[in-house]
């Protein structure tokens, strides 16, 4: 089939395409070509604003030359090399580099790293890690995983799991054991909200409610997105973070942050774990670790988890995990590129300087047909439209096809509206991003 019915026009038969009604896509396909700084080109011609960092990853923007020459001249030294029982130096390089920056505000840092080839996967190694820790330390009847509703974390069987998405979850079977706090968000009590909301932190006090019915004994780790945002932009009520903190000190449960959106400058600071000032032991990230080129994710630990589990016999590995492509010496190269750009272009706090200017030119979209709420943290925006009647989530979509034909990327959720541009993003660019997207909105029913 030739979906554009044009000559040279792509054959889109074969390509089962993840997260994509296919029917529907194949009957009018949106195609990207090529990608510089802030924008795509698609395969027609058009310049498509990118509202959305790609998927979140492209921090520094897009056609990073200093990137694809490390990755080339990486590939053309040695492209790949066993993972099992042998090493090469770049991976080690690039460790010592995350290390520097890891997580962990203000002292011990969680600057441990297990190198993983995804979000999904590194959401699973996070997981397998804090069981094998509780066992490593004589609680081995701790194999119970605490998620939140309208958490993702990733498409592993853990991530779904743990995460709370009803569509991952209605046709898969999950870990047993896994049990959900509620989300934070209430639009009653927090609408139109610049940062985090005041009214929320007695919500982490849902763990104490699982641990009563649980039984602490049988909770290895609780995870949670600082910020959620694939579910929508769920911003952490004041005092929330800190008080599952406490909750999980108290319990000896370990927390995990899933960083995979935050980390990297998302939120001015180089992980949501700074910014917030609240540390986790565990802290998963991917995507803005190597700016979306090559696919990578990473494992922060602390030295605490990490330190127990490094015993046993002689020749005996400590935990028996990992994946063929963890420390790939192409997506190593790329990290390490993409960390000398955050660090010689400051991109990681770049998000401070300019969120000002990005939250108030979101804010201006408050009053346009459909908006009930409007929430900002950082680099990012989550607008939230009222259902049209009986097809919840449709308007979104309507404005999502509305904009791409504009010209401007957003990524919709149900009937949430995200972006999270890329941190090199200028002012003119927000105001571009105004005014495709009010136009969207005065024209979707
Ligand atoms: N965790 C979070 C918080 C995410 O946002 C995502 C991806 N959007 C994932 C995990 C999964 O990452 P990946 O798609 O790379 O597997």
């Amino acid at each position: 089939m030739n979906a554009h019915n044009k000559p040279n026009a792509p054959v889109l038969d074969s390509y089962w395409m993840p997260f994509t009604a296919n029917r529907q896509f194949k009957a009018a396909p949106r195609l990207l070509a090529s990608a510089e700084g802030m924008h795509y080109t698609s395969v027609d011609g058009r310049t498509v604003l990118d509202g959305t960092a790609g998927l979140w990853c492209v921090n520094a923007g897009h056609g990073r030359r200093q990137i694809a020459a490390a990755v080339e001249r990486q590939l053309s030294t040695m492209d790949f090399a066993p993972s099992f029982q042998m090493g090469h130096p770049i991976a080690f390089d690039f460790a010592e580099r995350l290390a520097e920056i890891a997580p962990g505000p203000g002292g011990a840092k969680l600057d441990r790293v297990f190198f993983t080839g995804s979000g999904s996967e590194s959401v699973d190694t996070a997981l397998k890690i804090a069981i094998a820790y509780q066992r490593s330390i004589g609680q081995g009847t701790r194999t119970r995983l605490i998620g939140r509703e309208r958490g993702y974390h990733g498409v592993g069987f853990g991530g779904i799991s743990v995460g709370g998405i009803v569509n991952n979850r209605r046709v898969f079977p999950q870990l047993p054991g896994s049990d959900h706090l509620r989300h934070t968000h209430d639009p009653a009590k927090n609408a139109f909200v610049k940062g985090q909301p005041e009214h929320g932190a007695e919500l982490a006090d849902d763990l104490e409610r699982l641990v009563a019915l649980h039984g602490a004994e049988t909770i290895a780790a609780c995870i949670v997105e600082p910020v959620a945002g694939s579910t929508g932009v769920l911003i952490p009520p004041k005092g929330y973070l800190e008080r599952l903190r406490a909750i999980c000190d108290k319990h000896g449960i370990l927390l995990i942050f899933d960083e995979v959106i935050t980390g990297f400058g998302r939120l001015g600071a180089a992980f949501a774990t700074d910014y917030f000032g609240v540390t986790p032991d565990l802290v998963t990230a991917a995507k803005g670790l190597t700016n979306g080129a090559i696919p990578m994710g990473a494992v922060f630990a602390s030295r605490k988890v990490h330190d127990a589990l490094m015993h046993g016999p002689e020749g005996q590995i400590e935990l028996f995990h990992g994946y063929t492509y963890s420390g790939h010496p192409a997506a190593c190269a790329a990290g390490i590129a993409t960390l000398d750009i955050y660090r010689d272009e400051g991109l990681m706090t770049r998000a401070a300087e300019i969120e000002g200017d990005w939250h108030e030119a979101m804010h201006s979209l408050k009053g346009l047909p459909h908006v009930n709420d409007i929430r900002t943290i950082g680099l990012i925006a989550g607008i939230e439209l009222n259902s049209r009647d009986g097809a919840p989530g449709a308007r979104a979509y309507d404005a999502f096809v509305d904009c791409f034909e504009r010209g401007l990327l957003i990524r919709v959720t149900g009937d949430i509206i995200a972006f999270s541009p890329p941190l090199i993003a200028e002012k003119k660019h927000f105001g571009e991003i105004v005014s495709m997207l009010a136009d969207a909105l005065k024209r979707v029913k």
